[in-house]
């Protein structure tokens, strides 16, 4: 007898996960398919996606461990702390890793336990419809068994995989992808990365704090040109001139090859030209939509341009009960995008009107200093031709950055000149990733920049940099 669902959802990354979660508490029956083992030691399938495997989680974690040391080795003598010694454990640290990995991939089981959603491992494809009335999707083993389920309501979270550059094979040994540079288990001596952007900066500085001598080419003329002008132009400076990242821009490739120096990449940029010797390579040059095997040509599932599946605001694809969510669709590739889309859409699937507001979706940069913000951008607002004023707040100014030992970075806040409607917020800094908050929810409720200025901050905190910011909107600011 084929088993039936209300929901089935293909892809356990934080899109999927999410969404069988939330079916399920909805009061649907709703599976999950999922086929990765990532190395799992026991070749079991793992849930959590890219995110917790080979992603956000495990990049958090060595920059973490990262960042302690290179505190104990650079930063804890302005403290009067003498660290003589300071040894890094590279297997260790890898270890600690994985060891949270772990942790939270077996604790989404646990959650599809708690909330009777079932697993189904294997890798999940369109077969059909039965009767016009239930999609039929296949799950085949890596055993090789094929089941078939049937489904009212199918949500597709497949992800994303990383960008190939043409000529260069990936081995995840000496040249590697996310997935290998996370898990590299000694410091190379010569990091070369091609690609500027939030991998490559992430990942460049882990290995940059633990020794290694970090190049990274990137093609843009700009550097981090998603970012505010002013916040791109203060993480230029830090990254290069204090920390040291050796970064190239307006860079060409050339044919990349192997032999008894390490890797050979041929390069011309703006600024210089050459070869770029290195001992390990890290491509990090964008991802792209996963629909490998989904087999929705059969069924008629419509692709935009770029790969990704068509989806209009709520989610809905050109098939008749059938969703998809996540990096697979149009909108910035971040983790928590893609849990509010798949709570979005299992509301909408129980009738309710979620909604995401793809406005208010923070972006964050692990690195030191962390870069966060919401919203538009100074650039963007000028191309826009709206009218606003901003406020700029840098840390140099805040006690507790004083404090911390850490005053690198600023506060800044755009808001409409006609109305004071806070239209972005950009923080470089320490602690970003958490100020940026803040921000987000005085968005969502469509806050001024005088309700933040007229709410009060704990003292002393790095958010007083944020009222301050807002107070500099109206030009008091009381500290600055
Ligand atoms: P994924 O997480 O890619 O999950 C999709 C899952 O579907 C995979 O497990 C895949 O095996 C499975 N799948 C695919 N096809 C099938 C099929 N046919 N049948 C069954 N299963 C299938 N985002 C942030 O917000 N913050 C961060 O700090 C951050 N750091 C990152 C660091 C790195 C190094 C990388 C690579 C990414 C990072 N991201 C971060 C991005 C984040 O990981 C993704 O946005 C997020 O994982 C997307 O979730 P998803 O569910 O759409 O897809
Ligand atoms: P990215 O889009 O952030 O950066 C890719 C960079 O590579 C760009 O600057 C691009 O101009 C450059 N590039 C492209 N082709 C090139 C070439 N041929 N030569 C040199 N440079 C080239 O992509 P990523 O760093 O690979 O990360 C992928 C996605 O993962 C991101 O878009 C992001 O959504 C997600 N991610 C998020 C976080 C976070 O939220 N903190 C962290 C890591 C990854």
């Amino acid at each position: 007898m084929t088993q039936q669902f209300d929901v089935v959802v293909i892809g356990a990354g934080p899109g999927g996960y999410v969404a069988a979660i939330r079916a399920a508490q909805l009061g649907f029956s709703a599976a999950c398919i999922e086929y990765a083992s990532y190395d799992d030691p026991k070749g079991e399938v793992r849930l959590g996606g890219t995110c917790l495997n080979v992603g956000c989680i495990p990049s958090k974690a060595l920059l973490q461990s990262s960042e302690y040391y290179d505190m104990a080795t650079h930063h804890f003598l302005m403290h009067g702390i003498k660290a003589d010694g300071v040894k890094m454990d590279v297997p260790s640290m890898v270890r600690r890793k994985e060891n949270i990995v772990t942790q939270l991939t077996t604790g989404i089981r646990g959650l599809f336990k708690k909330n009777k959603v079932t697993l189904l491992a294997g890798h999940g494809g369109f077969v059909g419809t039965r009767d016009k009335q239930m999609w039929q999707i296949e799950v085949r083993g890596q055993d090789g068994t094929q089941t078939v389920v049937d489904a009212k309501h199918v949500i597709i979270a497949t992800g994303s995989k990383p960008r190939q550059l043409p000529g260069i094979e990936v081995d995840n040994k000496l040249i590697c992808d996310n997935v290998g540079a996370l898990s590299f288990n000694e410091v190379p001596k010569r990091l070369g990365v091609i690609g500027a952007g939030v991998i490559g900066l992430e990942l460049g500085s882990v290995w940059k704090r633990l020794g290694s001598e970090v190049t990274i080419l990137e093609a843009l003329p700009d550097f981090l040109s998603a970012a505010d002008t002013a916040v791109a132009k203060e993480a230029w400076k830090v990254f290069t001139s204090k920390q040291g990242l050796k970064i190239h821009l307006g860079a060409r490739i050339g044919a990349v090859s192997q032999g008894k120096n390490g890797i050979t990449v041929p390069f011309q940029a703006d600024d210089a030209a050459g070869d770029l010797e290195c001992d390990k390579l890290i491509v990090s040059v964008g991802r792209v939509p996963n629909t490998d095997g989904l087999n929705g040509g059969a069924v008629g599932l419509k692709l935009d341009d770029r790969a990704r599946v068509e989806v209009n605001d709520y989610c809905q694809t050109n098939l008749p009960n059938v969703w998809a969510v996540g990096d697979v669709v149009p909108g910035p590739m971040l983790a928590h995008k893609g849990m509010e889309e798949a709570v979005m859409v299992a509301e909408r699937i129980a009738g309710q009107g979620g909604h995401v507001n793809h406005d208010t979706v923070p972006w964050v940069m692990y690195t030191h200093p962390e870069i966060a913000w919401v919203g538009k951008t100074e650039q963007q607002l000028k191309a826009d031709n709206v009218a606003y004023r901003a406020g700029q707040i840098p840390f140099a100014a805040n006690g507790r950055a004083l404090g911390q030992g850490d005053t690198t970075g600023f506060v800044k806040m755009l808001a409409c000149a006609k109305t004071d409607r806070i239209l972005g917020v950009h923080v470089i800094g320490t602690n970003a990733s958490e100020l940026i908050a803040e921000a987000v929810v005085a968005m969502e409720f469509g806050a001024s920049s005088e309700d933040i200025a007229r709410i009060c901050h704990a003292h002393p905190t790095l958010s007083e940099a944020m009222h301050e910011a807002a107070l500099a909107v109206d030009k008091r600011p009381l500290h600055f």
